[in-house]
C-alpha cells in the first residue's frame, strides 16, 4: 500500500533522550507539510515495548541513548524482524558512526543541526517510499519462494527422474530421485560433487551420445518423448529397463531456449504387462483358431457319413415301401436333413469366426430365388396349415449382382425360423427396393410371421451365438441358437443391416437390407435358363476317385440306377494310373481330400503340359464336403470343370454329368 504524501497520515517514532532535541524535532515537524502522529520514546526499553504494539512508517533514532548506542538498538530491531525504515540522527562530526549505521540497515542519517521542517518531511516521504518498495519486494520474494516450494513439491512427488541441463550441458536442476541415482553413480566412480557437466557423468558412452543428441534436438524448441531401453550397468545378466523420456525445452522471457528439462520414467513393468497382454491375446487368437479348426474338421468329418445316410435313405424312398416302413424311412431322412443343417451351421459359424468367409459377385434373379424359396418351404407351411405369401415389388430389377447363395442362406434361415415358431396364421416374405442409383440398388427383405413373438428384452440377444429367446425354446423347438448369429454376420459382411420388430403372441418381422449392384440379364446364372429335357446317362463310363468306402458304396447305388458303369479309384494316384491306360472313360468325379494324392494334385497332373493321361480334356467334377468360395476357386484353378457339394443332391449331380457329357445335338 503506498501512501499519498499530501493526504496520508504518517505514524512516526522518535527515539531520543534529550528533551530539548525532542522539542526541536516536534517544532520542525509541526511546520512541515505532512500529516502525522508522533510517538516519542526516551530509552531502549520503552522503544522495544512500544514497537511491539505499534507499526510505524518511519523511525528517527538518536545515536546516543542511555545505556545503549543506536547501533545496538538498530540490530535489536532488525533481529526482531522489524524492518521499518530507520533514519539516524547524530551530533556534528559523527559521520563514521552514520556510515556504520547505514551498513546495518539504516536508510538515512542527518545531524541534529540539520533538522528543518523540509528535511523531516523529505526523510519521511523517502522512508515511506522505500519501505513500500521493500514491502513489495518482500511480497514478490514470498511468492517466488511459494512458487518454488510448489514446483519442488511437484518435482518430489514422483519417483521418476526429473533433471535439467543448460545449453552448455551443465546439470542445473534435479529432483531427489535423480539425485539419489546420480550420487550413487558418482560415488561408485569416486566423484563427490553434483554440480557437474553431462560429459563428466559416468554413463555408457552410447547412452551419453544418445542423450546429447536428444538434448540438442530439444534445443531446437520442441518437446518430444522417446521410448528406449537404457542400460546403466555392464552386467549383461541384468534385465535392461525400458525408459520413457520426455525432453522439454526451457525457454526464457525472450523466448530463447536456455536449457532442457528431462522427465524419465521407468516403464519396464508396463512393457512387461503390454507383452503379457499381447501374448495372452495371441494365445486367445490361437485358441480360437484351434477351436474353429476343430469345429470345421469335426463337421467335415460328420458330413461324410451323413452323405451316406442321406444318399441311401433317398434311394430307399424311391423303392416301394409302405406303411410303417415308409414312415420310418421318411423319419430317418427328416432327421438326417436336420442334422445336416446343424452341421452346416457349425461349419459356417467356424468359418465366420475364423474370418474365412468370401462372397460371390455374380448376376442373379431375385424372383427366381423367391421361386426356390417357395418350393423349399411350401410343403412345410402346408403341413402346418400356414398361409405362405411372397411378394416382390415391381421395381425390383430382373438382374442384380451379388451373392445369391448367401442370400438364399439368409432367407432360408429366417423363413425356417418363422415357420418353426408359428403354429397358425401366415408367413409373408416381401421384397422392396428402398434406394436406387444408376448402378446400385438397396433391397429390403421383410420376413413376417404371426408366431409366438420375442419379448423385447430378448430381441437384441437372439443375434448372439448360442442364444435362444428363452430356455424353453430348445426343449420345445430345438435348434442350436447359431442361425441368427450366422445370418447377422452374413448380412453385415455384405455391408447390409438386419433388424427386428416383434410382439409376444402377435408375431415377428425380421427386416434385412442389402446393397447390390445392378446386374445384366445376359449373365444371369445358368439355373434360370430353360431346363433341358432329362437326358439319358445310360452307358456312360464314370471314374469315381474317392477314398471313403461308404461314399463309394452310395455312389455305386446311384450309378446303378442311372445305368452307368462306375470305375473306382481310391485316390488321385490310382486315378492317374487308370487314365493312363484307358481312353474310354467319359467323366471323372473327383473327391478333394484323399491320402497319397489329393484331387487337386490329380487334376493338375491330368491337365498338365506333360500329362501322361490319354484324354487330357476329360471332364472333371469335384466332389467336396465344403461349399466355400475359396474351395470352389481352387477347384477351377486346378483345372477341374465344376463342383458338387457332398452330400450331393442326386438331381444336381445328374444334371452336371449331363452338362459335361452330352454332345451338342446336331440340328
Ligand atoms: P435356433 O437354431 O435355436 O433357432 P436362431 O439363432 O435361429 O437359433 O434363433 C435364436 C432364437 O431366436 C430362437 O431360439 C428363438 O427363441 C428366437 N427366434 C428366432 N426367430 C424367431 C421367430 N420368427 N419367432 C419367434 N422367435 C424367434
Amino acid at each position: 500500500m503506498s501512501l499519498e504524501p499530501e493526504t496520508a497520515e504518517y505514524n512516526l517514532l522518535l527515539i531520543d533522550d534529550d528533551e530539548v532535541d525532542v522539542m526541536t524535532f516536534q517544532r520542525s515537524l509541526k511546520k512541515s507539510d505532512i500529516k502525522y502522529s508522533l510517538t516519542v520514546c526516551y530509552n531502549a526499553a520503552e522503544t522495544l515495548s512500544t514497537i511491539e504494539k505499534n507499526t510505524f512508517d518511519c523511525i528517527f533514532l538518536d545515536y546516543l541513548l542511555p545505556g545503549i548506542d543506536g547501533l545496538q538498538l538498530l540490530r535489536k530491531l532488525r533481529d526482531m524482524s522489524i524492518n521499518t525504515p530507520v533514519a539516524v540522527m547524530t551530533s556534528q562530526g559523527d559521520e563514521k558512526i552514520a556510515v556504520e549505521m547505514i551498513k546495518n540497515g539504516a536508510f538515512d542519517y542527518f545531524t541534529k543541526s540539520d533538522i528543518t521542517p523540509d528535511k523531516i518531511s523529505k526523510v519521511v516521504i523517502t522512508a515511506v517510499r522505500l519501505w513500500d518498495a521493500e514491502r513489495q519486494r518482500q511480497v514478490a520474494e514470498k511468492k517466488i519462494i511459494e512458487n518454488n516450494n510448489r514446483l519442488n513439491a511437484i518435482l518430489e512427488s514422483t519417483r521418476n527422474l526429473i533433471y535439467a541441463f543448460d545449453r552448455n550441458l551443465n546439470l542445473i536442476s534435479f529432483n531427489s530421485s535423480f539425485k539419489e541415482n546420480l550420487e550413487h553413480l558418482l560415488r561408485a566412480n569416486g566423484i563427490v560433487r553434483t554440480d557437474i557437466n553431462l560429459h563428466e557423468i559416468p554413463i555408457h558412452e552410447e547412452r551419453k551420445i544418445s542423450l546429447i543428441q536428444n538434448i540438442e534436438k530439444c534445443f531446437l524448441g520442441d518437446q518430444f518423448t522417446v521410448l528406449e531401453q537404457v542400460s546403466f550397468s555392464n552386467d549383461s545378466h541384468k534385465e535392461v529397463p525400458w525408459y520413457e523420456t520426455t525432453f522439454n525445452p526451457i525457454i526464457n522471457a525472450n523466448g530463447e531456449v536456455t536449457g532442457v528439462a528431462i522427465y524419465s520414467q521407468d516403464v519396464t513393468e508396463n512393457k512387461k504387462i503390454e507383452q503379457d497382454l499381447l501374448q495372452a491375446k495371441n494365445d486367445a487368437i490361437a485358441a480360437a483358431q484351434a477351436k474353429s479348426e476343430f469345429l470345421s474338421n469335426m463337421s467335415h468329418e460328420i458330413r461324410t457319413p451323413m452323405n451316406a445316410i442321406i444318399g441311401l435313405t433317398g434311394l430307399l424312398l424311391e423303392e416301394k415301401f409302405e406303411g410303417t416302413n415308409l414312415e420310418n424311412i421318411k423319419s430317418i431322412k427328416y432327421s438326417a436333413d436336420n442334422l445336416l443343417v446343424i452341421i452346416n451351421d457349425i461349419l459356417d459359424f467356424s468359418k465366420i469366426e475364423a474370418g474365412k468367409v468370401t462372397f460371390e459377385n455374380i448376376d442373379f434373379d431375385i424372383r427366381h430365388r423367391m421361386g426356390e424359396l417357395r418350393k423349399t418351404f411350401e410343403h412345410r407351411t402346408k403341413e402346418k396349415g400356414l398361409d405362405f405369401v411372397i411378394e416382390v415389388d415391381e421395381e425390383v430389377p430382373s438382374a442384380i449382382k451379388g451373392d445369391p447363395y448367401r442370400l438364399n442362406q439368409i432367407l432360408f434361415n429366417l423363413v425356417g425360423n418363422a415357420i418353426k415358431f408359428t403354429s397358425e396364421g401366415f408367413i409373408k416374405v416381401s421384397v422392396l427396393v428402398i434406394q436406387k442409383t444408376v448402378d446400385s440398388i438397396k433391397i429390403q427383405f421383410t420376413i413376417k410371421d404371426s408366431g409366438i413373438g420375442i419379448p423385447e428384452s430378448q430381441q437384441s440377444k437372439i443375434f448372439e451365438s448360442f442364444t435362444q429367446a428363452n430356455t424353453d425354446t430348445t426343449r420345445k423347438y430345438g435348434g442350436t441358437g447359431l442361425g441368427l448369429a450366422i445370418t447377422k454376420n452374413l448380412v453385415q459382411l455384405q455391408g447390409g443391416e438386419i433388424g427386428i420388430t416383434s410382439e409376444v403372441g402377435i408375431g415377428t418381422s425380421f427386416i434385412v437390407s442389402i446393397n447390390y449392384s445392378i446386374g445384366t440379364s445376359e449373365n444371369l446364372e445358368a439355373t434360370t435358363q430353360k431346363n433341358s429335357e432329362p437326358a439319358d446317362l445310360s452307358g456312360l463310363k464314370i471314374l469315381l476317385v474317392e477314398d471313403n468306402l461308404m461314399n463309394q458304396f452310395v455312389a455305386k447305388q446311384f450309378f446303378k440306377k442311372w445305368n452307368n458303369e462306375l470305375i473306382i479309384a481310391n485316390h488321385g494316384a490310382e486315378a492317374i494310373t487308370i487314365l493312363r491306360e484307358r481312353d474310354d472313360i467319359d467323366l471323372v468325379l473327383m473327391d478333394l481330400q484323399m491320402p497319397e494324392m489329393s484331387g487337386f494334385q490329380a487334376a493338375e497332373i491330368i491337365r498338365g503340359n506333360n500329362s501322361v493321361v490319354k484324354n487330357t480334356d476329360i471332364p472333371i467334377i469335384a466332389l467336396s464336403a465344403d461349399a466355400f468360395l475359396e474351395t470352389r476357386r481352387k477347384v477351377i484353378e486346378a483345372g477341374m470343370n465344376d463342383y458338387v457339394t457332398k452330400p450331393f443332391k442326386p438331381e444336381e449331380l445328374y444334371s452336371k454329368i449331363v452338362k459335361y457329357t452330352q454332345k451338342p445335338s446336331s440340328l
